[in-house]
């Protein structure tokens, strides 16, 4: 409990909860995401344009120059021990009472020997003793980082107790320091080794757990297999696909045969479709739930989204309208009466497909024969979920769409549970979207772009990156984003606003004001980033690309070149211009998903927003990529030898049983 840490109090415990920490447990584990390293020096004359860290005292009163109202300028002099120089500060103003004569402080910053001047761009009452590793955290404004260190240094100082999931034959074979050890030096380092030593440790527990839960599901799926086989008139199938308006693309037909194999033998499909955006994915699903539909069984559909779900529903039931197929859709928007009638109709088995959101998983949905579940957007679930799906029926038949590429061999680890197929070719009328990066400053190409589309009939995304300033820097927000755009149109362009926080009716409105094309602008945040599928939108501006990761981007690019016009997409950064660069060469995922692997790690793979098991406290895919590959073996071997066993490993068994519990 929080409420125990010393000097704790409710406010502070507020600030906590907004960064997801409830418990002690969670505040030890909130590990800083950098260090800022500093290794004490000496003044030289050819230190060069190197920041450097000097020690020394304080020889002169600081003089304060107010430049502008948010600008100051302090200055004073300073004695290293052998040299007296001059020092300037900007914006530290406030620091001058406690600046007093002859006080040891550390300096930061660059030496210039010509005249004898030091600009600091940081100062530090409490001087560092030789060097310092300081932690830096991803904090809010309203908790100050000095409040936040006191209080974790007060628990770490409480000598809380922390579980160590790592068996013990593995701290043993690693060598590895204490759980508790290594939790206080990733707060505290004390050198480049220990820190080395304890990042180890936390995130190969991390990984080991991960890995432990994946091959848990692996072993109880080869020993449970107890799917019935499933048969269906396959010229059904055949005469559906002909009717299709477009012929399906060689590795839609082998994901779908793959599909009919797995119906077709006894064993319990557990199967990902991994393909880029626009690959066509969802046409594959809509067969596969026919197919399941025949066999005489029900089917669901997920999407992350509400948005999603109304578009594939809208789609499907287009695509099979002369088919005799009751599809329904459930979403929170769904009305009290239509959601009593869906129960029913799952119920006494009239429906044959749902498609919804995470809400069509909830227990009071009685299903009365469910052969099949299918979730868009597979990183969005997590291990957890996997789990749940397949224990909705007695025969119950997975599939996850992906669009999100990732290398093989990470592919194979984290999702060592499933079988994978691949989407690779795109639908061939497609034309890839040309991408360019623009400086802030240059915009104006950007806009006259989105113009020219506009007088074409066509639409535009804006993409902005938060929903609101949360963390008081000075990103756009979707609204201020909006008002400036529509200024900069003379407020001729009639424009949309689209954000997580907007709920029901009111977003439907947005998006089918946009569909219907009465809106020509869709300012938004990454909400449309999931398979919003509006064919007439042909230009997208991405504001501050450089927060965002290779593969996200990718992907909210692919919300437009879904036609047969000329698309363009603009990032506009002021940074990080190297990394956007493969976004401007390249337009296939995979290849993108390798390169983004390379220059941040997995990180930024599964989107901005990571959640469920994908986003982990220390552990980073890339990095520890072979830990990773070292944990998928130990974590198996540790099931062989003790899956009988598991009463001698509570907090192992703990892990393993919370999979299949539901939340
Ligand atoms: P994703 O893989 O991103 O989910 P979709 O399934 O939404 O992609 O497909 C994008 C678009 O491509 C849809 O409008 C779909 O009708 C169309 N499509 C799918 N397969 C083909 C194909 N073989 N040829 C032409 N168009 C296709
Ligand atoms: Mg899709």
């Amino acid at each position: 409990m929080l409420e125990e840490i010393k000097g704790i109090g409710p406010k502070t415990i507020a600030s906590l909860n907004k960064l997801n920490i409830y418990t002690s447990e969670d505040l030890l584990t909130y590990y800083p995401y950098r260090y800022n390293f500093y290794q004490v020096t000496n003044i030289t004359n050819d230190s060069g344009d190197k920041s450097i860290v000097i020690n020394g005292t304080i020889a002169s009163i600081p003089r304060i120059f107010y430049i502008k109202r948010t600008l100051n300028r302090l200055m004073f002099k300073f004695n290293t021990g052998n040299v007296l120089i001059n020092v300037t500060i900007f914006n530290r103003g406030y620091l001058k009472p406690n600046l007093t004569i002859n006080k040891l402080i550390t300096i930061i910053g660059k030496y210039n020997p010509k005249n004898n001047s030091f600009m600091a761009s940081d100062i530090k009452l409490t001087p560092i003793m030789n060097m310092e590793f300081e932690p830096v955290y991803h904090l809010i404004q309203d908790i100050k980082r000095a409040n936040f260190i006191k209080i974790l240094n007060n628990l770490l100082n409480q000598n809380y107790y922390l579980n160590n999931y790592i068996p013990d034959e593995f701290m043993q074979k690693y060598h590895f320091i204490s759980k508790m050890e290594a939790v206080k030096i990733i707060h505290h380092p004390n050198s480049e080794l220990s820190l080395k030593a304890s990042r180890l440790m936390l995130s190969y527990e991390e990984l080991f757990v991960f890995m432990l839960k994946i091959n848990f599901l692996k072993q109880k799926r080869l020993l449970t297999q107890k799917c019935k086989i499933k048969t269906f008139d396959d010229n059904k199938i055949t005469t559906f696909i002909k009717s299709l308006p477009f012929t399906l693309t060689d590795d839609q037909v082998n994901a779908v045969e793959k599909i009919k194999e797995d119906f077709n033998s006894n064993k319990q499909m557990n199967r990902l479709i991994l393909g880029d955006v626009g690959s066509g994915k969802t046409i594959v699903s809509f067969i596969a739930m026919y197919m399941n539909s025949l066999a005489g069984y029900q089917s669901v559909l997920m999407a992350p989204t509400e948005i999603l779900a109304v578009q594939h529903y809208d789609n499907m039931v287009n695509l099979f309208a002369k088919l005799n197929l009751n599809i329904k859709l459930l979403t929170s928007s769904t009305s009290k009466k239509e959601r009593l009638s869906i129960i029913k109709e799952l119920y006494d088995g009239s429906i044959d497909v749902l498609i919804g959101t995470h809400s069509v998983l909830n227990d009071d949905l009685k299903f009365k024969k469910l052969g099949l579940v299918i979730t868009d957007e597979q990183h969005r679930f997590g291990v957890k979920q996997r789990e749940n799906l397949q224990n909705k029926g007695e025969y119950v038949d997975v599939i996850y769409l992906s669009a999100t590429p990732i290398p093989r061999t990470l592919a194979l680890t984290i999702y060592g549970d499933m079988d994978i197929s691949k989407i690779k070719t795109k639908p061939s009328n497609r034309k890839p979207v040309e991408t360019k990066i623009l400086k802030y400053h240059d915009l104006k190409i950007a806009l006259s772009a989105v113009l020219e589309e506009i007088k074409q009939n066509h639409q535009a995304y804006i993409i902005a990156p938060l929903i609101e300033d949360e963390n008081g820097t000075n990103l756009e927000t979707t609204s201020e984003l909006a008002k400036k755009i529509d200024l900069a149109f003379n407020h001729k362009i009639p424009i949309g606003i689209l954000h997580g926080k907007l709920k029901g009716k009111a977003k439907e409105e947005v998006i089918n004001d946009f569909k219907e094309n009465k809106t020509k602008i869709l300012v938004s945040t990454t909400v449309v980033e999931v398979g919003v599928d509006i064919k007439n939108a042909t230009t997208m501006i991405i504001f501050n690309a450089e927060r965002f990761g290779l593969a996200t981007l990718h992907q909210l690019r692919g919300r437009i070149g879904r036609n047969d016009f000329a698309c363009k997409c603009f990032l506009i950064s002021d940074q990080e211009i190297e990394r956007l660069k493969v976004l401007e060469q390249s337009n296939d995922g995979f290849y993108i998903s390798e390169k983004d692997f390379e220059m941040r790690g997995s990180g930024d793979l599964f989107g901005v927003k990571q959640s469920g098991d994908l986003s982990f406290k220390i552990a980073n895919l890339k990095t520890d990529f072979k830990v990773l590959l070292q944990c998928k073996e130990d974590s198996a071997s540790f099931l062989k030898d003790n899956i009988r066993n598991l009463n001698q490993f509570p907090l192992q068994k703990e892990v393993l049983e919370s999979i299949s519990q539901a939340d």
